[in-house]
């Protein structure tokens, strides 16, 4: 069954198992997600290898996202690792206090208390504790309960509507990107920008820690602070992709105001040409059971519709009871749902401009693949940028897309409606396409008497190349 949107998922303890990876790519895992919150290097460096093994046996190539912890602002640790607020009561964040009692408890980000004044609002725990600021009084912040609950260790803060001034960037974080590149990593995202100089700086430690393994990773911006909100073409354009990163997001900005932001970040990153995924709480209570609640359900196809690239899964197969299953319910949903889109090209298809040689010709391909029924398209590409582009349209049909480049074949992997395949180097151009219509026609996309549209770059395997469209029957050429 052929699905268009691309799974990325958490890896983690319940994961890890060599057995169970091998059984998640072959449910159809795309992308598998490292959260670099939790483990040390050597954890992450052990299941890249295990990725790869797995990759390796079920024949394709996966690709490694590596997701930085980021300047998530966090309280300390408690005597006896927890606390319970009382609303009504007073509570202080303290960033002197070492160890936290039932008054207050330290912060891992010391300068917070500069970023406060009465009258702000701190959500804790992903917004399941409210704390209203009454005042600041040096390095503590003295607060009033508002919503009470279970107060652990190391819990997240956020303030409401934004505005913390924490660097992007963390010393670990710095440290991760390296990590990441050892391991080789396709994708690095990076956790709270608040612009595009965030995104910019850290693609360019990136390209450096990269530069010994020859790699540039793809650098994914996770919208997840207030302030990201107005910053986003700026961060789409210094960026390959966007995470609707919903955690955070819903935290500051209030849940209720995250769907409308999840439609426009999705429409907003087509248009630019940028990929997107759509994370978090999708199928959350797979985390404990065996099937989906009907929410979850709609919330998966929503994203579909909407047209996100990728649909994410966290703690589900990081932590959760049902890895496998949860992969196989995500990917038969994102089929159903595909089917139901309205099969047309986006009416505003003929207004995008464009001035390079070879987004003209996939423009070309994909309308006129369209218009004459075509059954697939096959885009011969070093970088993948020609079924990227193709990819931000709907459709309808699906795109080969086939690279001598490893790092090519596993970034396409997260690309929307692209199957990426490997062709050899040294192969002639024809022998090249002859393999993929074989591979198009014995995966039964195409039989004998349909046509396929081809575009390809003469001479080949220069990146930026594709200048030919070709449009062939199948049974012309074997
Ligand atoms: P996280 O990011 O899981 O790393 O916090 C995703 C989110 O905030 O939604
Ligand atoms: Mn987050």
């Amino acid at each position: 069954m052929h699905r268009a949107t691309k799974i990325v998922a958490t890896i983690g303890p319940a994961s890890t198992s060599p057995d169970i990876l091998l059984q998640m790519l072959q449910a159809g895992l795309d992308v598998v997600r490292f959260n670099f919150s939790h483990g040390t290097a050597d954890d992450h460096r052990q299941r890249a290898e295990i990725v790869r093994e797995a990759a390796r046996q079920v024949g394709r190539e996966v690709a490694i996202m590596a997701d930085l912890q980021g300047p998530k602002i966090r309280v300390g640790k408690f005597e006896n690792n927890k606390t319970m607020l009382v609303a009504g009561n007073t509570f202080i964040l303290d960033a002197n206090c070492t160890l936290g009692n039932n008054d207050r408890v330290g912060l891992d980000y010391r300068d917070l208390p500069r970023d406060l004044r009465a009258g702000d609002v701190l959500l804790l725990n992903d917004g399941l504790i409210v704390l209203d600021v009454t005042r600041v009084i040096g390095e503590e912040i003295h607060t009033v309960v508002k919503v009470g609950g279970e107060l652990s260790n190391n819990k997240g803060i956020n303030r409401q509507g934004g505005g913390l001034t924490a660097p992007a960037l963390t010393e670990k974080d710095m440290e991760d990107i390296k990590t990441a590149m050892s391991l080789g990593a396709d994708f690095v995202a990076v956790s709270f920008p608040k612009n595009a100089t965030d995104m910019e700086m850290a693609r360019q430690l990136a390209n450096i820690a990269g530069a010994p393994y020859g790699i540039k990773p793809k650098m994914i911006a996770k919208i997840e602070r207030a302030e990201a909100i107005p910053a986003l073409q700026g961060i789409l354009d210094a960026s390959d992709g966007i995470m609707v990163a919903r955690g955070d997001l819903a935290v500051e900005v209030g849940n209720a105001a995250v769907p409308a932001l999840q439609k426009r970040m999705i429409r907003m990153a087509r248009e630019s040409n940028k990929l997107v995924i759509t994370a978090t709480q999708m199928m959350e209570s797979m985390i404990h059971a065996p099937v989906p609640t009907r929410a979850e359900v709609s919330d998966v196809a929503n994203a579909v519709l909407d047209g996100t690239d990728a649909v994410m899964l966290s703690a589900e197969t990081a932590a959760g009871k049902y890895p496998v299953t949860t992969i196989e319910t995500m990917a038969a949903v994102c089929i159903e749902a595909e089917k139901s889109e309205e099969s047309q090209l986006d009416r505003d298809f003929l207004d995008r401009t464009f001035t390079r040689i070879d987004q003209s010709i996939a423009m070309g391909a994909l309308f006129t693949a369209y218009h004459l029924g075509a059954k697939a398209v096959v885009a011969l590409t070093e970088s993948g940028s020609t079924a990227l582009w193709m990819s931000r349209h709907w459709s309808h049909v699906p795109i080969f897309a086939l690279t001598p480049r490893v790092s090519s074949e596993r970034t396409m992997s997260l690309y929307r409606n692209v199957t990426p395949l490997h062709v050899d180097t040294n192969m002639d151009r024809d022998a090249a396409l002859n393999q993929a219509l074989e591979v198009v026609v014995s995966k039964g996309y195409a039989a004998r008497g349909d046509m396929v549209v081809l575009t390809v770059g003469e001479p080949m395997g220069q990146a930026g190349g594709t200048n030919t469209l070709k449009i062939v029957r199948v049974g012309d050429h074997f």
